[in-house]
């Protein structure tokens, strides 16, 4: 229903999980599945040792069969879509350990090799969502410009994943009339899907990997690529200080929720993991600060994190979050996915 604002919704942040199939790894190493789903909105956990089942519910629940479309259907991302066609800020992002499908889930499987492309039915959220908005903005009534940025936060230091220049990072400033925002930050116009596609590719070529034990290619920053949508309407085309109406679009790839000891970090790793927790648990913090229903117009502290302020308009304010929680169902992970099933449950 499009009259209704984001105050229609039930919570204004929607959470959905997602199990990945068992890798070939764990089938040849012959672990066993802690997870089973029953319905469309309940999990059950199996913890070993013949214990009771631990059941989590949440808007969705996707077991391992459930493919790439079912997944955007089920997240409703084209309901965010139409919320940011209409001004709102709204973001998506993937939480998990490592390995567990979180960038697989935004973005489809990597390519298997230079030149070779991944087939359409693998395509992720985002993908899936610029066809749609690219469509939208054809057939709207008003003239409508596209623009993208694309960084990253790597320890607590923000890099612009669309320039070429030096790896400088950029601060993060405030003022009134933009909240939070990154100063410098490369923003491009785009007219076409494949010019996205061009600046998707760009970004997550440059994103910074790091080895690490638990997963030689795992991603140890969270990377935002954000949409802006903006309306030039009649009052904007006369009067320059009247900014285009639109909203904003983000997708954010969270890294690895994993604790320290758990990845056997030292040294400049266990900086990182610790940076890495910061925001999460930032993020984490101000999430129930702002779901909790006897809080009288307490400050949300966005400041405590670089993710937590350029959050901070979807999380508060006009805005609409999607939290896609990713597990693998391999009883060998079952610790961290119990971490990220109650850090995904305290979120709704
Ligand atoms: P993360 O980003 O959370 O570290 P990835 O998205 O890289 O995890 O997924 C880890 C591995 O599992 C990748 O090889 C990915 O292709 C595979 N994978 C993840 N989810 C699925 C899925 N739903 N179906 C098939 N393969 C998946
Ligand atoms: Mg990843």
């Amino acid at each position: 229903n499009l009259d209704q604002g984001p105050e229609g919704l039930e919570t204004p942040i929607q959470v959905v999980l997602r199990v990945r199939p068992m890798s070939t790894a764990e089938l040849r190493r012959g672990e066993q599945s802690a997870l089973r789903c029953s319905g469309t909105r309940t999990l059950h956990v199996r913890p070993p040792g013949g214990a009771q089942d631990v059941v989590f519910r949440f808007s969705a629940v996707l077991d391992a069969s459930r493919t790439q479309e079912d997944v955007f259907q089920a997240c409703g991302v084209r309901r965010l879509g139409e919320l940011a066609l209409r001004g709102f800020s709204c973001t998506v992002f993937t939480f998990g350990q490592t390995g567990s499908g979180k960038t697989y889930t935004l973005t489809g499987p990597r390519p298997q090799g230079e030149g070779v492309p991944v087939p359409p039915s693998l395509a992720g959220i985002m993908q899936r969502t610029f066809t749609w908005l690219l469509e939208q903005v054809q057939h709207l009534g008003t003239p409508t410009t596209l623009h993208a940025s694309y960084l990253e936060i790597y320890n607590e230091k923000v890099r612009d994943l669309l320039s070429s220049g030096s790896p400088r990072p950029l601060p993060v400033r405030w003022n009134k009339t933009r909240g939070f925002y990154v100063e410098q930050l490369r923003v491009v116009e785009f007219g076409s899907l494949g010019a996205l596609m061009e600046l998707l590719q760009m970004g997550l070529s440059r994103r910074r990997s790091s080895a690490h034990t638990l997963n030689q290619t795992s991603s140890r920053s969270h990377a935002l690529l954000t949409l802006y949508i903006n309306h030039h309407t009649q009052m904007s085309h006369m009067d320059p200080r009247v900014p285009p109406a639109g909203g904003k679009l983000c997708f954010v790839d969270l890294a690895g929720s994993e604790k320290v000891a758990a990845t056997g970090s030292r040294g400049e790793l266990m900086l990182e993991a610790n940076s890495i927790n910061r925001s999460l648990l930032a993020l984490g913090h101000c999430i129930s600060l702002l779901l909790d229903p006897h809080r009288k117009q307490s400050h949300i502290p966005f400041r405590d994190s670089k993710l937590t302020k350029l959050l901070a308009d979807s999380l508060g304010g006009r805005g609409v979050t999607l939290m896609v929680a990713c597990v693998s169902p391999s009883v060998q992970c079952l610790p961290e996915t119990l971490s990220t099933l109650r850090y995904a449950s305290r979120a709704q």
